[in-house]
């Protein structure tokens, strides 16, 4: 890693453990920062979700909520600056250069290092996304600090006032709990919906401020030649679908899973799936639901032929509408479904297909 902060890494304490004694100079390190994640003029959904969570986290300690907003002088920053106001951001740090249009390690890295070190954050979170992941790595050794990666879950600790991070170890058999108590600034990305999408407050203002960069491209490795879209991105958006129908293992073959996609074509959602589907080969991975796979939060998930483990309940259970449908009327699914069907998904399936192509090509008729 080639970028040098801007100014001196505060000087780190001695010692390790719980009741660590930050220095003066961390102590002074306040506020909670969201690295506002944008790409092409869109800003990913992520960084929304975690303005509302830092807003919650600020509210806890009683401090402000920044968004850091990078890019080039033609991008529309002061624009996503004011949509991460309405989201519960109170002030917006904006940089922009040339070198910043389109993501790249270096530049990024030097500029978000530089903004900890002259503006000393408590707290600063990105998406656990390709974009968030790459960044927060190396912002977190430049600036010698604690990283936890892929949180599901960020508390105040009630003790210390340190980011109690919440993420999946040990292949997802475990939860632990991750504070930074020596360094500052506590360093976390977070997987896309892990986080609730907060109400947009199009009367919240915040403030604004500029810094530069001071880096030219000659300095810049890496370039940015072109960008070739990948003909399969975004086919599979799982966690941002409205509508997810999911089967399981009680499926039992690859063939009875298309009664899967045929209800989600209906009905204009997403199919997910249980990881033994996706170990049998039924599916892409991409398709996952679950601590091992992705984390949804659709208006409704039907679940034909899934028990409903907590691996799998982990992934789903933040939907608004759940309906299972499973044979076992004990299936642990039924204790978090708010619909349930004790029947056999095989007949269940294409029943419900049936029933929702008539009524809804009778609305599209009425409708016309
Ligand atoms: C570290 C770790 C991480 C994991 N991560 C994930 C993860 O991210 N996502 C995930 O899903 N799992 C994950 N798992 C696996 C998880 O523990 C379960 O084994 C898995 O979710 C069970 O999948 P299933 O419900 O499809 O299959 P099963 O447990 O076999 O359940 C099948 C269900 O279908 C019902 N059924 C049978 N026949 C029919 C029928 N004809 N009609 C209707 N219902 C029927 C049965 O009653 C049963 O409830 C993980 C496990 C571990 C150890």
């Amino acid at each position: 890693m080639s970028t040098t902060p801007a100014a001196e890494p505060a000087k780190r304490p001695a010692g390790r453990g719980r009741n660590i004694e930050l220095s003066a100079e961390l102590k002074a390190y306040k506020g909670i920062w969201v690295f506002i994640e944008h790409d092409r003029g869109h800003v990913h959904s992520v960084s929304w979700e975690l303005v509302g969570e830092a807003r919650k986290l600020a509210d806890q300690l009683g401090c402000t909520v920044s968004a850091l907003v990078l890019g080039a002088a033609e991008e529309a920053l002061e624009q996503f600056a004011a949509e991460a106001f309405s989201y519960g951001a109170d002030h917006a740090y904006l940089m922009k250069d040339a070198v910043l249009k389109g993501y790249r390690n270096e530049p990024f890295t030097k500029g978000l290092t530089d903004l900890v070190n002259k503006y000393k954050p408590e707290i600063l979170l990105l998406g656990a996304t390709s974009m968030g992941r790459d960044l927060a790595g190396s912002v977190a050794t430049t600036l010698l600090t604690g990283l936890t990666a892929d949180c599901t879950e960020l508390r105040i600790d009630p003790n210390t006032k340190a980011l109690a991070a919440t993420r999946p170890t040990f292949g997802g058999s475990l939860y632990c709990t991750i504070m930074t108590l020596a360094y500052r600034p506590q360093m976390a990305t977070v997987r896309p919906r892990v986080m609730e999408m907060p109400r947009a407050d199009a009367t919240r203002s915040g403030t604004l401020s500029y810094d530069t960069l001071g880096m030219v491209e000659t300095q810049v490795v890496t370039k940015l030649l072109d960008f070739i879209a990948d003909a399969n991105s975004n086919k599979i958006n799982l966690p941002y679908a409205d509508v997810i129908v999911s089967g399981g293992k009680g499926l039992k073959t690859v063939e009875n899973f298309k009664l899967v996609f045929e209800l989600a074509r209906v009905l204009g959602g997403e199919v997910g799936a249980t990881r033994p589907c996706v170990q049998a080969g039924w599916v892409d991975a991409e398709r996952q639901v679950g601590q091992t796979g992705k984390t949804v939060r659709p208006k409704l998930y039907i679940a034909a032929g899934i028990s409903g483990a907590v691996q799998h309940r982990v992934g789903c259970e933040a939907a608004d509408v759940i309906v299972a449908i499973n044979t076992d009327v004990n299936a642990p699914i039924f204790e978090f479904a708010h619909y349930g069907i004790v029947g056999n998904a095989i007949q269940v399936l294409p029943a419900l297909t049936q029933a929702f192509a008539a009524h809804l090509a009778l609305r599209t008729r009425q409708a016309a």
